[in-house]
């Protein structure tokens, strides 16, 4: 039995199976993440459709894909005519498979060669399928892009950073220095994720 979402095809192990039971539920959880990936991409492409980009490192070529889909959908019929969501899903599905969800950015993980967390981590990216969440520096990496979802975080992140900075002594200048670049880097992602969004000054 297989289940299929866009062009994605699921084999479901037989229950009769040793640990039958726990690789559905594995391949179930499986699939809803694929599902939650798909949808978070739609949402960025429907965004991008209203006008609304995303911002970060990783925008420009997020934007260029999405070009590209328009271009495709264009191609296949009469222009300005919408075409179905499965069309548009099956253009988005290998950019789908592609996502990482982070706290406070999408993470585009398409080239290992290029994902700064493994660089970071001192990782080698021949062999990696993953990014290291964890070690994600999404205002400097190539793969990342901010989106207005992830405003609150980076919001809650500057405020607590101004919290911090207020509270320190003036015996601990080099904490301040980093605290403060750090608030720097916060609200030039908030700025971008602004202007991206049609909301900047
Ligand atoms: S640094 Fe962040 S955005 Fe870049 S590849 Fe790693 S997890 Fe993904």
């Amino acid at each position: 039995m297989a289940e299929a979402f866009g062009q994605f095809q699921y084999p479901t192990p037989p229950l009769n199976r040793p640990g039958g039971a726990q690789s559905v539920l594995l391949a179930e959880f499986g699939r809803e993440e694929r599902e939650h990936k798909m949808r978070v991409t739609l949402d960025a492409y429907r965004d991008y459709q209203d006008g609304i980009r995303p911002a970060g490192p990783g925008a420009k070529e997020l934007i260029d894909f999405f070009d590209f889909v328009d271009g495709e959908l264009g191609q296949v019929g009469a222009p300005n005519v919408k075409r179905s969501e499965q069309e548009v899903m099956n253009l988005l599905a290998k950019r789908a498979g592609a996502l990482h969800l982070g706290q406070a950015n999408h993470c585009w993980f398409l080239d290992p060669s290029r994902a700064l967390c493994l660089k970071l981590a001192g990782h080698s990216a021949r062999d990696a399928t993953a990014p290291l969440i964890g070690m994600c520096d999404s205002a400097r990496c190539p793969q990342a892009t901010h989106h207005a979802g992830h405003r609150p975080v980076w919001a809650s992140a500057a405020r607590n950073k101004k919290v911090f900075i207020a509270s320190i002594g003036r015996a601990q200048k080099t904490e301040k220095t980093r605290l403060a670049a750090d608030l720097a880097r916060d609200e030039r992602v908030l700025s971008e994720i602004d202007a991206a969004a049609g909301k900047g000054a």
